[in-house]
């Protein structure tokens, strides 16, 4: 109801120039028909009317939707009223001034003004009542005095055609507020059924977060335990099996970050960051990676740089790697002989990278083309099968590159070849003045007093299987809370944090412990399923020294350890 009021309120002031405007020219027609000091008598009238309508609806579109005072509600009554009063009593005096145009002018003056009260009134009804009454009266009144006073019946043919027109404009009111209240209706409902989307985009979203979590933890058990496997005395059959348990371990994370990563820019929820980049060598890494493996299966495979290539540039690191990678890996999966070239283009001009891959693979047919950018695209579901992939790799590559401003695009001949071009945008940076040298791992880490927190069993187990063998003394804890009691009781020389832990989780026990006692100054190292940016920036607030993702790197585990007890981590060199 009050938002009806605020509406009204809006059309009324909106609306006032257009009927002072009326209300001057009727005034100066008027006169002109039949002169005397009553139009302009009139005319006064409605300046004033019009003035306290002003004030009246000016305090309830004050108001902004907010409730009006019943006070206020009878002001606004009192003031149509009125208002409607003055306004129709122009087609008194035509009326009772006589002569036929006049009459006619005066009774489609009234018409006009019921018009456009129950037009833009209709909403609320003790406010259309309040601005009809006086119109309607007026209009059945007038033929009908008029013609008893001059003994005229035929006046009364006037009255009966202003009940018709009156019953014409309540059927067209009734019938547009029936459609307006559909409208509303159907809008009420779509913002409802988008709210609903959003919500349960938003619980697809935090599901996959968290069984995305509950995989990665068992899948950082079966990645480490086959590290330490590859490791032991094994014979060649033993050696084959953990090959293919890693192997398949790499295409389940594969999977889970795509998917991951996939979600995530549907929500909206991915975040760039920006970074100097060795540019040659992120290009150049592509050709180690990736020539063995084309190579092996007699797929030629080359790299080249311009000279005029910047080395270092800004860009997020983590999505140009994944870019590249994706394109790299398609080609060397999708081609079986010839070669695989990997060309980059520097505009120095704009400032743009551009990398074409291009392939004598088995190319795209014509009709499939336009969709190999779309989400589950997969031309030929036996290739695939054969080669293992999920369709998104493209869709997340095209939206990355959308989201650092720049572009895919694909040129495709079926039996020829492909090639992937990627442009994108980036700025060039200084060589960094000294980069961080971490060392390998050594003895250092004989007789470190650590203390690990994790709420998972197998991750403790993980934990204790790759520092132990290296001398660590290891003292665990199964959340925040028993690590904040455990930090108040000694001193420790690392602190291993993992961040999502019932009872008290990673953040607030790490600020506990940095805040006061024997360990307010100890390193610690975060170990986290979530490489997210938001939890590296939370993490980084509360001062941790370094993040290990898990599945645990041993050597990044071994190296964080090391610079950390040294004093020498730093948050932008980790992995
Ligand atoms: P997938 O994980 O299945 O490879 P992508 O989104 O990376 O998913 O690729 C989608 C589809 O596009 C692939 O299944 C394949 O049919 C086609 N495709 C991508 N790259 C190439 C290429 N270099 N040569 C031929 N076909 C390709």
């Amino acid at each position: 109801m009050h938002a009806r009021y605020a509406r009204i309120a809006e059309a009324r002031q909106r609306e006032i120039k257009v009927r002072v405007g009326f209300a001057v020219f009727i005034a100066c027609t008027v006169w002109a028909l039949a002169p005397s000091k009553w139009p302009a008598i009139w005319l006064a009238l409605v300046f004033a009317g019009q003035s306290a309508d002003w004030i009246v609806f000016g305090a309830i579109r004050r108001l902004g939707g907010g409730t009006p005072s019943r006070g206020l509600r009878i002001a606004a009554c009192i003031s149509l009223f009125v208002n409607s009063v003055f306004y129709s009593a122009i087609a008194a005096y035509l009326w009772a001034d006589g002569g036929g145009s006049q009459m006619v002018f005066g009774s489609i003056l009234i018409a006009g003004a019921l018009l456009h009260v129950t037009i833009h009134l209709y909403h609320e009804r003790e406010i259309l009542i309040s601005a009809a009454t006086p119109p309607v009266v007026y209009f059945l009144a007038l033929p009908v005095i008029h013609g008893y006073v001059l003994g005229q019946p035929t006046d009364l043919l006037v009255a009966v055609g202003c009940v018709l027109y009156m019953t014409h404009l309540l059927v067209a009111v009734r019938q547009s507020s029936q459609t307006n209240r559909a409208i509303q209706i159907a809008n009420d409902r779509a913002q409802e059924e988008r709210r609903r989307a959003e919500v349960a985009s938003a619980a697809k979203s935090d599901f996959l977060a968290v069984v995305s979590h509950e995989i990665r933890t068992p899948m950082n058990a079966v990645v480490t335990s086959a590290n330490l496997l590859e490791r032991s005395q094994l014979d060649p059959a033993q050696k084959e099996h953990v090959v293919m348990l890693k192997d398949a371990s790499e295409v389940l994370i594969g999977l889970l970050n795509d998917v991951l990563d996939f979600s995530k820019i549907e929500a909206g929820k991915m975040e760039l960051e920006e970074a100097p980049v060795d540019l040659v060598d992120k290009l150049k890494a592509l050709e180690r990676m990736w020539a063995p493996k084309a190579q092996a299966a007699g797929v030629a495979f080359e790299v080249s740089l311009p000279d005029d290539l910047p080395r270092h540039v800004r860009t997020d690191p983590l999505r140009l790697q994944q870019i590249l990678f994706n394109l790299v890996s398609n080609a060397v999966k999708f081609t079986a002989t010839g070669r695989i070239e990997v060309r980059a283009r520097w505009n120095a001009a704009l400032g743009r990278l551009t990398v074409a891959v291009t392939d004598t693979g088995c190319g795209i047919p014509d009709d499939r083309l336009p969709y190999v950018f779309d989400v589950f695209e997969q031309v030929d579901a036996g290739v695939t099968r054969r080669h293992g992939g999920s369709g998104l790799g493209l869709a997340i590559t095209c939206k990355l590159a959308q989201l650092m401003g720049g572009s895919v695009s694909v040129e495709s001949r079926l039996g020829e070849g492909s090639i992937f071009t990627v442009d994108l945008p980036m700025g060039i940076a200084a060589a960094p003045s000294a980069t961080l040298a971490v060392s390998a791992p050594s003895t250092f880490a004989h007789g470190l007093d650590i203390l690990a927190v994790d709420d998972h069993p197998v991750n403790r187990r993980i934990v204790a299987l790759l520092l132990e063998p290296m001398g660590c003394v290891l003292t665990f804890a199964e959340n925040g809370q028993e690590a904040v009691e455990a930090a108040a009781l000694r001193r420790f020389d690392a602190i291993l944090m993992d961040m999502q832990m019932p009872v008290m989780d990673g953040l607030t026990a790490t600020r506990a412990i940095r805040s006061d006692g024997p360990n307010a100054g100890t390193p610690v190292i975060a170990l986290t399923a979530n490489a997210l940016e938001t939890h590296r920036a939370a993490w980084a607030t509360v001062g941790v020294d370094d993040f290990v993702t898990k599945p645990i790197d041993p050597a990044r585990l071994a190296s964080a350890l090391e610079a950390a007890v040294r004093g020498e981590a730093a948050l932008a060199a980790t992995a």
